[in-house]
């Protein structure tokens, strides 16, 4: 099981990684894909530097875990079936 990023299609192995990732770019393509999950950059920015490392990112990680995630043998099942 792998997670996904929804707006640049990056791998991390766990929501934790993909949470650093989506809050480090932080770029339009990621904001955009928070706000229609109901969160917002800034105040997740926000409750991040609040708490060195801690709440923003919970709620991110939930987040991520549950809209992100993809079982690695459908994705392999569905490439196998491909050019090769
Ligand atoms: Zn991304």
């Amino acid at each position: 099981m792998s997670y996904h990023c929804k707006a640049c299609n990056k791998v991390s192995t766990t929501p934790a990684d993909l949470a650093r990732h989506i809050m480090g770019r932080g770029d339009k393509a990621h904001r955009e894909w928070l706000a229609s999950k109901g969160l917002k950059y800034s105040e997740l920015l926000t409750a991040q530097m609040k708490s060195f490392g801690g709440e923003g990112y919970a709620a991110l990680t939930k987040l991520v875990e549950k809209e992100t995630w993809m079982d690695d043998q459908l994705v392999s099942a569905k490439s196998s079936t491909g050019a090769d």
